[in-house]
């Protein structure tokens, strides 16, 4: 019957498939997935969520699109893979129309996977000063509570320790410095004092580790998932500044805030800054199939060139820039452009947060943060304390929201232990209904609380 094979799978995903960041233990079980249309999933159940984190922060325009599925198909057919040693078309393609939305010359390296393309700038920037005199820079600065992957670079990037300490040692000459959480800056100062604080750490770092030793400082645009920390313009401005001043790059983690999620285009066009290198993956094929990709500006390039031993980068990816991947991510960027999703999203970021405002009234609620169609919204058990709510009772929250049809997130300041940031993500292509949806039921689920 229905009922014994559903229990089945249960039975048969409990035994063979192990899960990404879930307990092992007999409660678990993972709801199995079976459909996607729009912003809705369907689960084996047969129940009917509102999916407002896209997967992991990918599906940015919705699930059930046939064009993306037939741009695949029909590459597959035709030539289903050669690698990136040689070329093909829809890599060709792509590459040229990323340019595009990265308003500037790029030169492009496919890999399928967010934590690749940040591993590969990281290669690329080491090479990178070598190549042109700097040998003694092997260092990466990055933030405490940001993410940036899971392999043994990517994670030594990630400023996540409860991520890390059960793998180390790690890559060496990762440093961390502090977000611009302007929420919990020190009492006396002001948010922009604060966040010109924080870029000063940067440049104080770069000295103190020593003379000409750092490579790069990688950041995302906003922090994601380490609690959607978004910096003030002038933060990004300095840092940008600063890396310049002291001949290192500048490499911007596009991976959630690209394609659109933050209202442009990219993360960093809501800054005006020029990075040195770009990592994206997830909304680049919006999650229908894996690819990857690290965009390095055109004078870093030549760096490379004609330079006998050093010409050529010493890393290859066999399914990096696969050409299905490729061919679906341009039709996935033409769906973009048609349908205006990047407008879309910084409208329906917009009026997420006008209508979200009032929970601020909450005694739970302490601050709410957005980043174009990404919203934070951070509960605390004392507004005066800011201490923040205990994991349990943003777990009760998540639950009461899932139990009304609407999945969201969870994440925060992670190296303490804390998990009080809820999350929201959803498709950039959500109907005004969506929304409305999204709103009314976390309004119903916070005021019981
Ligand atoms: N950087 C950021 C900012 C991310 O959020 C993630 C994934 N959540 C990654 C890198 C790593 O991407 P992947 O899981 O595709 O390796």
């Amino acid at each position: 019957s229905y009922d014994q094979n559903i229990k089945e799978i249960a039975d048969k995903d409990k035994r063979y498939l192990w899960h990404a960041m879930q307990p092992y233990n007999e409660q678990s079980q993972p709801m199995v997935v079976t459909e996607g249309k729009g912003s809705w999933i369907t689960d084996m159940n047969g129940n009917r969520y509102l999916d407002a984190m896209s997967g992991l922060w990918c599906v940015n325009v919705g699930y059930g699109r046939e064009e993306l599925a037939k741009a695949a198909y029909e590459q597959l057919t035709k030539m289903p893979y050669y690698p990136l040693t040689q070329s093909h078309l829809p890599a060709v393609q792509l590459a040229e129309k990323l340019n595009e939305w990265l308003e500037d010359e790029y030169v492009i390296f496919f890999s399928n996977s967010g934590s690749e393309a940040n591993e590969t700038a990281f290669k690329i920037a080491r090479q990178y000063h070598q190549q042109t005199g700097g040998h003694s820079r092997y260092k990466f600065v990055s933030r405490y509570r940001a993410y940036h992957g899971n392999s043994m670079g990517a994670l030594a990037a990630t400023g996540q320790a409860q991520r890390k300490y059960k793998y180390e040692p790690l890559g060496n000459g990762f440093v961390h410095v502090r977000p611009p959480d302007s929420y919990r800056r020190p009492a006396g100062m002001s948010t922009e004092q604060f966040q010109r604080f924080c870029a000063r750490e940067i440049e104080e770092t770069i000295l103190w580790e020593g003379k000409e030793s750092v490579a790069a400082v990688i950041m995302e645009p906003a922090i994601t998932g380490g609690g959607v920390i978004v910096p003030d313009p002038i933060y990004m401005k300095e840092v940008e500044s600063i890396c310049k001043r002291h001949g290192v790059l500048l490499i911007i983690d596009e991976v959630i805030c690209g394609f659109g999620r933050s209202g442009e285009k990219f993360g960093h066009l809501n800054f005006g800054i020029k990075p040195d290198i770009v990592t994206m993956a997830k909304g680049l094929t919006s999650g229908y199939l894996p690819l990857s990709a690290t965009a390095v500006r055109k004078e870093i390039y030549e760096a490379f060139k004609d330079q006998a031993d050093y010409s050529y980068l010493r890393h290859v990816n066999t399914f990096g820039g696969t050409p299905a991947s490729c061919a679906l991510a341009l039709k996935n960027l033409e769906i973009m452009e048609r349908e205006q999703l990047v407008e879309r999203s910084r409208m329906l970021g917009e009026r997420l947060q006008t209508e979200l405002q009032e929970l601020l009234d909450h005694p739970l609620v302490g601050d709410i943060r957005r980043f174009g169609f990404l919203m934070g919204i951070e509960l605390v058990l004392d507004k005066e304390t800011k201490h923040p709510l205990p994991l349990a009772d943003v777990t009760k929250v998540i639950a009461d929201c899932k139990a009304r049809g609407l999945i969201i997130g969870k994440n925060g300041d992670t190296v303490a232990g804390y998990n009080n940031v809820l999350t929201l993500s959803p498709p950039l292509s959500s109907t005004d209904e969506d929304v409305d949806f999204i709103v009314r039921t976390l309004k119903e689920v916070i005021y019981q609380q």
